[in-house]
């Protein structure tokens, strides 16, 4: 109902169309020029499509969301934008360092087999500006200052665009588009405004507070640049070293906590600052530091949307949905969804594979990658029995090591994100080897009824539970041809696009 009314606003007020200065027609239409925008438009571009990106703000703009994970570095030399990144002077990143629930470890992410894997810790103004000025070089026509206001639908389909520059002269364009990306963030212009299909989770209901600190300590422990991770009673905090000399350092707390706190008349910084002197090892970092900005707060509730793509549009990056900061997995969700996404658009219009086909396979492959992250965070936040119980956690869900001896290993590729690059065919020759012996290992698993029956009833409904997860978790990643969907996967190679898998 919405949508028609919405098609009948635009339709019957010729008027406010007269009005506009610039009507215009682009291919596809990408709403917001943040890493899951970027990332869509400039491989779009690059593969020869015409590319509209229109943003709200004037770059460089503030951003939260600075610790990124190793998966960052091969879409990075997709988008050909890796040599800028490398040469900027960002805080190199090797890991993570975690004091979480009285216990001590550290990841590194050199670690990982065969590959000297780094990440980075960004300013995200810096960052985030940089790829948008990538986009412009690969071909993207990048529109900045202009927010969307209103979407324009032919049934269900999303068809135009009427975009208003923020600037007091209020100056109005129109743009027709063949495909729609909504990549708009949190703000979500598609699930919010037009499909009132977003659903925030029960779990993760949390509120971060955080500021930049000037003068504190380098992490004495841990790999170079890692993030620090420690939690407290009542959330954990991250301590991101950047490159500007300042160490940004948050609080994720419980929002009833924080409520309460506040009802007992405690001014937000009040709770930072103790949460802070609760916390040995950030108060040691910041024992002579000085809070050099204002305290922010968000409220980082986790959610999805119901769905995340449909005829002409793909939701990407926190439009989509969004996770608990608690791993560092956004910018590497909002990347890979971008790739997957910009794969199925570029098939569909080199007329390879119909829309509905595509949509179904970037749906299927971004929600699987969002929930093996979300499984590992219910599992960090639910266990503090120890650093061992997370690996098996982190095992079941990607089955990395079908030994079943590495845990370490498994752990350390769900929080470097790497799985899901390995899939979409970064590393092919390596993933496509493991993942098939995962499901092989699984199928085997759920047929051995014998060895089911020989089980205590416990257990026997534990092994369930944990083949049906890992079904879920692993069985439909659609990014090896043994795993398509509808026939279907994503290359990056010879063109970004979808195959068909070929018939024996
Ligand atoms: C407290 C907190 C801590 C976090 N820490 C991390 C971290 O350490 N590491 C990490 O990887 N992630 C982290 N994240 C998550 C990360 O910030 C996001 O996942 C990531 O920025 C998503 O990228 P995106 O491109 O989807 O959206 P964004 O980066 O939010 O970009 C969306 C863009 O769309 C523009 N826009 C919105 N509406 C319109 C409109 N109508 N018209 C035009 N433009 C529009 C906005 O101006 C914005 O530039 C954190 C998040 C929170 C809340």
């Amino acid at each position: 109902l919405r949508l028609t009314e919405t098609a009948q606003l635009c339709d019957e007020d010729p008027l406010r169309f007269e009005e506009y200065e610039l009507r215009e027609h682009t291919q596809v239409l990408v709403i917001g020029g943040g890493p899951s925008g970027t990332t869509t438009a400039t491989l779009l571009a690059k593969e020869g499509f015409d590319v509209t990106l229109v943003e709200r703000a004037s770059f460089p703009r503030y951003h939260i969301g600075e610790s990124l994970l190793p998966s960052c570095l091969p879409i990075l030399d997709l988008i050909g934008a890796r040599q800028k990144v490398e040469e900027h002077g960002f805080q190199i990143k090797r890991g993570v360092y975690f004091d979480w629930g009285g216990e001590e470890w550290e990841v590194t992410f050199g670690a990982l087999v065969g590959q000297r894997m780094h990440s980075f810790q960004v300013l995200r103004a810096e960052f985030d500006h940089l790829l948008l000025e990538n986009a412009k070089s690969r071909g993207v026509t990048v529109i900045e200052g202009f927010g969307v206001e209103s979407l324009c639908f032919d049934g269900e389909r999303p068809t135009s665009a009427v975009c208003a520059s923020v600037s007091p002269d209020r100056q109005v364009i129109e743009l027709d588009f063949d495909f729609l990306i909504d990549a708009s963030g949190r703000a979500g212009i598609l699930a919010t405004r037009y499909f009132q299909s977003r659903r925030y989770h029960q779990v993760f209901r949390n509120i971060a507070m955080w500021g930049y600190w000037r003068g504190a300590k380098r992490l004495p422990v841990g790999p170079e640049g890692a993030i620090a991770v420690c939690s407290v009673s009542d959330g954990w905090f991250w301590g991101i070293p950047l490159h500007d000399g300042t160490l940004g350092v948050g609080l994720v707390t419980d929002k009833e906590a924080f409520n309460l706190q506040k009802k007992q008349g405690r001014h937000p910084n009040q709770i930072y600052q103790e949460a802070i002197r609760q916390c040995p090892r950030i108060a040691d970092l910041l024992a002579s530091a000085e809070l050099t900005s204002d305290l922010r707060i968000e409220r980082d509730y986790s959610y999805t949307s119901d769905s995340f793509a449909g005829p002409g549009y793909r939701l990407v990056g926190d439009a989509a949905c969004f996770l608990d900061p608690l791993l560092s997995t956004g910018v590497h969700l909002a990347m890979f969804s971008g790739l997957v996404a910009a794969a199925s658009i570029a098939s569909v219009l080199r007329h390879e594979v119909d829309d509905e086909q595509a949509a179904a396979l970037y749906e299927e492959t971004y929600r699987q990658a969002y929930l093996r992250m979300m499984v590992v965070v219910s599992t960090m936040y639910q266990q503090y029995r120890g650093k061992e119980s997370y690996f098996w956690e982190a095992q079941q869900l990607t089955l990395s090591d079908c030994d079943g001896v590495d845990l370490r290993q498994a752990f350390l590729n769900v929080i470097s994100g790497i799985e899901d690059l390995q899939d979409a065919q970064m590393t092919l020759d390596v993933v496509l080897g493991h993942m098939s012996k995962v499901l092989d290992m699984q199928r085997a698993l759920a047929r051995d009824k014998a060895g089911l029956d020989g089980m205590s009833p416990e257990e026997r409904e534990r092994t369930r539970a944990k083949v049906q997860f890992s079904n879920l978790a692993v069985a439909r990643f659609s990014l090896s041809p043994r795993d398509s969907i509808r026939g279907l996967y994503v290359v990056t190679r010879p063109r970004l696009g979808l195959a068909h898998v070929v018939p024996r």
